[in-house]
């Protein structure tokens, strides 16, 4: 009890309070859509939070999941093109308005929101590498990430866009675990 609160105290007077926002599924991967709950993806997911969990100054915040908002929990993987509606859009549009107002009142406070970490592949939730078609993945972003990133630029809120690669197509677990370090995030 003495510690936590000595470590605190450490915290609050040195400022390196900050925060991670993460992808619903990272932390709750039940929410994916039916057969992509599989064990390397849970794996990637537990390496990640558990090496943000050591480290007392970063704050995770777990993001709504826009897909299970839209299409509920037993809805088939889909590609981007069948996300990318005005339904879905507006969806995306308003979990990234109150997530920027979220942002702020952390800014406001002096705690730094470092950077979103989404889900390399995901139609809605991908950075670098998205499905435009079912079973291709190509370079571009998911329809939540895209609006996300929209929303906290109008803002003026900077933030540094980090993917999961839950499969090794979509880059290795070590060098995220190493940009995360350069933001001294774990
Ligand atoms: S939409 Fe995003 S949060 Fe939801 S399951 Fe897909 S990657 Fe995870």
């Amino acid at each position: 009890m003495l510690m936590k609160a000595l470590i605190m105290l450490v915290l609050s007077l040195f400022g390196m309070r900050r925060i991670l926002l993460v992808s619903h599924c990272m932390l709750n991967p039940y929410s994916k859509a039916v057969g992509l709950l599989r064990e390397e993806k849970v794996e990637a997911s537990r390496r990640i939070i558990s090496a943000l969990l050591e480290d007392f100054e970063t704050g995770v915040i777990q993001l709504p999941c826009p897909e299970l908002l839209y299409k509920g929990l037993d809805r088939e993987p889909a590609s981007r093109e069948s996300y990318d509606n005005p339904e879905f859009r507006n969806i995306c549009r308003e979990i990234a308005n109150q997530t920027v107002e979220t942002v702020e009142k952390y800014e406001r406070a002096g705690i730094r929101i470092v950077a979103y970490l989404g889900v390399e592949g995901s139609p809605s939730c991908g950075v670098e590498w998205t499905h435009f078609k079912i079973g291709k993945p190509e370079k571009g972003r998911g329809v939540f990430t895209e609006t996300l990133y929209e929303a906290m630029e109008k803002a003026g809120v900077k933030i540094i866009l980090l993917g999961l690669p839950e499969d090794e197509k979509y880059g290795r677990l070590e060098e995220l675990l190493r940009k995360l370090e350069a933001l001294r995030c774990v």
